[in-house]
């Protein structure tokens, strides 16, 4: 896997881009997701793991079609990431109830 992506691949140009954490994300169990993802069809909720995490945490769709395209276009950033698994959950967690009060 590309060391700056994120699992199975997020990446982006932004500047403040980091190397994803291996082991970590906390971006494909946090935030809700309303994009069909295979195994999931209807998305997934805040909180909830990706069904397509594979054991050691990256993504078992990376380089694949059906990867959706809001997880290929997500990229790590300090901002989001965070120095550790804990802070990214907070952020991505605290994201989650401003941008989806209903979650
Ligand atoms: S939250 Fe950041 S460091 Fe963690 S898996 Fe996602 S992109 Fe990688
Ligand atoms: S499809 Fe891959 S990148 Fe997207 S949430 Fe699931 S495991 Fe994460």
């Amino acid at each position: 896997m590309d060391a700056s992506a994120g699992p199975g691949g997020h990446a982006g140009p932004r500047q403040d881009a980091i190397a994803c954490r291996p082991g970590c994300a906390a971006c494909c169990i946090a935030p809700s997701i309303s994009s069909p993802i295979p195994g999931m069809p209807d998305g997934k909720a805040a909180g909830v793991p990706c069904v397509q995490l594979t054991a050691d945490l990256s993504c078992g769709l990376f380089g694949s079609t059906q990867r959706p395209s809001v997880c290929a276009s997500l990229a790590p950033t300090l901002d989001m990431c965070g120095l550790n698994r804990e802070q990214a959950f907070a952020t991505l967690t605290e994201l989650e109830r401003l941008t989806c009060p209903s979650a």
